[in-house]
C-alpha cells in the first residue's frame, strides 16, 4: 500500500511537473454572443466529427453577469475579461465607480511584451475597445477612436474607419504616423509592413468588408507573424473576436450565425496550430455573454420516436444570462478550471502573463 501511495505521489509530481509550462504569449479569442449552444449547433452540424472545440486540452465555466445588471452587454463583459474588474454594462476599462484598470494588454506592454487586437468589427466596438479604452459610455466613438491611436497596441486589424474618418477627414494615415502606427487598408497591405512597424488596418468603414469568410483565420495569422517577430523573448498578447455572431443571435439567424462560427472557427485553428508550433503559447477561447437565447429543440415533442429533425429556436432578440464555455489548449491550459466568475478568468490571465 506504501509503495502505492509513494509511486502515486511521485507519478503526480512528475505530471505536475511535465504540465507546468511557462506561458509567454496568450492568444485569446472571444466569440461575442457565443454560448454553447451555437457550440453545439456546429458540433450537430458538422455530424458530430470532432471541430476545434472538441479538441480542447481543459475547459472551464463563466459567469457573465455584471455590476448592475444580470444580464451584461459587450461592453462590461469585455472590461471583465480584459481587466479582471466586473463593471456597469456600457462601461468599458473601469469600475463601477468610474475608476480606470488595467488592461492585460497594458500589463503586457509595460512588461515589453507585444500586443494587438484582430476583429471582425469596427476596432472602437465594445469587445475590442474594453481592451484598450477606458470610458463609461461605449457609444463615445470618436473618443474611443483617439483612445484606439493613443494605446500601446502594437497591432489593430478590423473595421471603423468611418470614425477616423469623422475625425481626420483626409489626413488619417499621417494622424497614425505622427504616433507611430502604419495605416493599412487590406490585409496584403498588411503583409508588406516591416516587423518594426505598429500597425492599425481599417478594412471597412464599420464591419469589416468579408464574405468569404476566411478573413478571421487570415487575419489571426498576420498579426500572429507581427506580434511574434516583435516580440522576440518577451511574448505577447493577442486578442481576436468573432465579433458578428452576436448579431446574427440578435437577429435570430442559425445560418448566418454558422457562417461567422466558421470563421471564428477557422482562426481557432490557426490559434491552435501556432501553439503547437511556438510551445509556450496559451490559447483561450471563450465567449462574453449568450445572444438570442438559443436552443437546440427536437421538432417533435415525442423524442421516443426515431428523430424527426432539429430546430434551432430563438427565445429573445437580446443577451441571455447563461454560464459560458471556456475552452484551453497548449501552456497552462491546466491552469483554469472549474466555475469562475468573468473577471476570474480576466484577473487569472493577467496572473498567467505577470513577470
Ligand atoms: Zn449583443
Amino acid at each position: 500500500m506504501r509503495y502505492i501511495l509513494i509511486t502515486i505521489a511521485s507519478l503526480a509530481l512528475s505530471l505536475s511537473s511535465a504540465v507546468a509550462q511557462d506561458v509567454k504569449n496568450i492568444i485569446f479569442l472571444i466569440g461575442d454572443g457565443m454560448g454553447l449552444a451555437s457550440v453545439s449547433m456546429m458540433q450537430l452540424e458538422n455530424r458530430y466529427a470532432p471541430t476545434i472545440f472538441d479538441q480542447a486540452e481543459n475547459i472551464a465555466l463563466q459567469k457573465t453577469y455584471s455590476a448592475n445588471n444580470r444580464i451584461t452587454d459587450s461592453a462590461a463583459s469585455g472590461t471583465a475579461l480584459a481587466t479582471g474588474f466586473k463593471t456597469n454594462n456600457t462601461y468599458l476599462g473601469t469600475t463601477a465607480d468610474e475608476s480606470v484598470v488595467e488592461s492585460i494588454m497594458e500589463l503586457a506592454k509595460g512588461q515589453g511584451m507585444a500586443t494587438g487586437v484582430v476583429v471582425t468589427t469596427y476596432l472602437q466596438h465594445a469587445t475590442p475597445a474594453a481592451f484598450y479604452a477606458h470610458i463609461p459610455n461605449r457609444h463615445e466613438y470618436l473618443t474611443i477612436t483617439e483612445q484606439l491611436i493613443g494605446s500601446s497596441l502594437d497591432v489593430a486589424i478590423g473595421g471603423g474607419m468611418a470614425y477616423f474618418k469623422e475625425l481626420y477627414g483626409e489626413g488619417i494615415a499621417e494622424r497614425l504616423a505622427t504616433e507611430g502606427f502604419k495605416m493599412a487598408t487590406s490585409l496584403d497591405e498588411v503583409k508588406q509592413t516591416k516587423d518594426s512597424d505598429r500597425v492599425i488596418a481599417l478594412l471597412g468603414d464599420y464591419e469589416v468588408n468579408n464574405n468569404a469568410g476566411a478573413y478571421l483565420g487570415n487575419a489571426t495569422q498576420e498579426a500572429l507573424r507581427i506580434l511574434n517577430n516583435k516580440s522576440s523573448n518577451e511574448g505577447f498578447v493577442l486578442m481576436v473576436e468573432g465579433s458578428l455572431i452576436d448579431g446574427c443571435g440578435h437577429g435570430n439567424n442559425a445560418e448566418a450565425q454558422q457562417v461567422e462560427m466558421m470563421g471564428f472557427m477557422g482562426a481557432i485553428e490557426v490559434a491552435v496550430e501556432f501553439a503547437k508550433q511556438n510551445p509556450g503559447t496559451l490559447v483561450v477561447v471563450t465567449g462574453d455573454h449568450e445572444t438570442g437565447g438559443l436552443s437546440l429543440v427536437s421538432c417533435d415533442s415525442d423524442f421516443c420516436l426515431s428523430e424527426q429533425g432539429v430546430e434551432y429556436r430563438w427565445t429573445t432578440n437580446g443577451h441571455s444570462g447563461t454560464m459560458i464555455p471556456i475552452y484551453l489548449y497548449g501552456a497552462g491550459a491546466e491552469r483554469i478550471n472549474g466555475i469562475m466568475e468573468n473577471s476570474e478568468l480576466g484577473a487569472t490571465l493577467k496572473a498567467i502573463i505577470k513577470r
